[in-house]
């Protein structure tokens, strides 16, 4: 498996150095900031929604490689989304990077399994969580400041 990790490690480092969806959106429907103090974690998440469906989402801040990486790989992952399966792989991200049970298994995680790593290092885990925390806040409650303590 250790090719495996070098290529989920290659992955992160290249979501982290560049990362996807990078630009703020003021105008957004949806904006949350998060912030996790044990790291320095820092991310705005930006959302628009088209009906039920993501159609924009973006981030920005600054965070450790790990936060970078999770925050864009999200956006990936979110993008044209609809607000149930949003809701379902914010589920199974918390619960790969905590206890590894996927509530939603039919929910393919998909490049999002380069994260599951980060569960073996308890104090990075914030920081994988942060950004999805940070969009959930966006998408449920419009704006608001999310803090991981
Ligand atoms: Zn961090």
């Amino acid at each position: 498996m250790a090719d495996l990790d070098d290529l989920y490690r290659e992955m992160i480092l290249d979501h982290s150095r560049n990362p996807r969806n990078f630009r703020s959106n003021e105008a957004a429907a949806g904006i949350a900031h998060g912030n996790n103090p044990l790291c320095g974690d820092r991310v705005s998440v930006f959302v628009d929604l088209d009906g039920d469906s993501i159609r924009d989402i973006s981030f920005q801040g600054s965070g450790c490689a790990i936060c970078t990486a999770s925050a864009s790989l999200m956006t990936q992952a979110l993008k044209g989304a609809t607000r149930r399966r949003a809701q379902f792989l914010f589920e199974n991200v918390h619960h790969m990077l905590t206890d590894g049970k996927l509530p939603h298994p039919e929910v393919e995680l998909g490049k999002l399994h380069v994260l599951e790593g980060v569960r073996e290092f308890p104090i990075r885990v914030k920081c994988a969580t942060l950004p999805w925390h940070t969009f959930h806040s966006a998408l449920t409650r419009g704006s608001e400041i999310v803090s991981t303590e």
